[in-house]
């Protein structure tokens, strides 16, 4: 028989969590084939740790080196000094990196410095922007060159690898693990104290924005234009999880705060987060990973940038791009909250994004590759 095959995990967001859980709890149930190595650097912290615990995940290695004033450079150093110990200590088999951070751009560049082959979980997203997301675009780019083995979400993200001349024989469509993930989080019996004192006839607006690129006058521009959406529209509801950072709590609070049919909350844990956007009519979003869950769910988005890296929920109909100024995110919300027709069409058009069984679809892909190697 042969022995289990150890997989280094690496990675230290929200999102990277969220997308790696699936595969460790997969490989979790195959212990014959696979001995799970979870490192996280712990890029946010608090986070991380609420999609660590929902899933019981405790991390093999933590690096916990990171200070939120940290510069990118100091940021990429530290996590590359410390990998190298990690990765000198338990010697994987290979290591996995997940989507666009600076962990995932660190843990690529520490495996190709030991020779570990770098299976890259939602390779090939891009928007050929260099500063657009920054620096994610640059993070999946140079991650890319670095991988061996690339588990692409769709057909659109394998034809930019190969595009980019990476071989056809190491892509492989997937599917995102982000849609994995809501099959262990959504309930139809699922409560919560802000969704209860909502009345069941008026329809709930979620909210996400955070990007480093709409810090300031674009997130005070968007603020605005939801509230005077709020405002005429006596049956909406806005529910804002306001992520941590001081400079989007402190315009959250100015211009949201303390008014009627808004709700600003602390960051959800993914159980609420993922039934909270079941619940709602509508999700605006600067996020990525949204992008993918909400058709899953049958919910529109409309995205609060001007360039997405998954034009995929573009093409399909799901998303919408709505910038961050007033008149296109007010046209936009106002035609999803009064005409049905556009509503239903946003709605139910297909997801894009995968099934649901991405895990062991990745799972397959490390098995036989190995398989072949002997
Ligand atoms: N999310 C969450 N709680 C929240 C807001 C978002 O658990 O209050 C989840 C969401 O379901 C998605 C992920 O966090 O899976 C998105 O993370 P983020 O917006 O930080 O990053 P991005 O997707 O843009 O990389």
């Amino acid at each position: 028989m042969s022995v289990p095959r150890k997989i280094m995990t690496i990675f230290g967001t929200r999102p990277g969590a969220i997308k790696m859980a699936p595969i460790i709890t997969a490989m979790r149930s195959m212990p014959d084939q696979f001995e799970p190595v979870v490192v996280v650097t712990a890029q946010h912290r608090q986070l991380l740790d609420q999609v660590l615990n929902f899933f019981a995940i405790e991390p093999d290695f933590d690096l916990n080196t990171m200070q939120p004033r940290d510069s990118l450079s100091e940021r990429t150093s530290k996590m590359l000094h410390h990998l190298d110990n990690v990765i000198n200590a338990a010697q994987p088999d290979m290591i996995l990196v997940v989507g666009d951070a600076s962990t995932t751009l660190a843990a690529g560049l520490a495996a190709f410095y030991h020779k570990i082959p770098v299976g890259h979980v939602e390779a090939g997203l891009r928007t050929y922007d260099k500063y657009a997301p920054f620096p994610e675009e640059m993070n999946r780019h140079l991650t890319d060159v670095l991988s061996d083995l690339y588990f692409a979400p769709t057909t659109l993200s394998r034809d930019n690898l190969i595009a980019e001349n990476h071989s056809v024989d190491n892509v492989f469509i997937t599917g995102n693990t982000s849609i994995d993930a809501l099959k262990y989080t959504v309930r139809a019996d699922y409560h919560h104290p802000t969704l209860d004192a909502i009345p069941a006839n008026h329809r709930i607006l979620l909210m996400t924005m955070q990007r480093r690129e709409n810090l300031g006058t674009p997130m005070k521009r968007v603020f605005h234009a939801i509230r005077d959406v709020v405002e005429t529209n006596p049956d909406v509801e806005l529910i804002y999880p306001v992520h941590p950072n001081p400079d989007v709590m402190a315009i959250a609070d100015d211009l949201l705060g303390g008014r009627e049919r808004i709700h600003l909350v602390e960051p959800l844990d993914l159980l609420d987060f993922h039934n909270f956007a079941a619940r709602s009519y509508l999700i605006l979003t600067d996020s990525g990973g949204i992008q993918e869950e909400a058709p899953a769910l049958d919910k529109p988005v409309l995205v609060l940038r001007t360039k997405t890296e998954r034009p995929e929920g573009v093409t399909a109909g799901t998303v919408r791009l709505v910038g961050t100024f007033p008149e296109e995110i007010q046209r936009a919300a106002f035609e999803l909250l009064h005409d049905s027709k556009e509503y239903k069409k946003m709605a139910h058009a297909p997801n894009p994004f995968g099934d649901g069984n991405a895990a062991t679809r990745i799972l397959k892909v490390i098995k036989d590759y190995f398989n072949n190697e002997q």
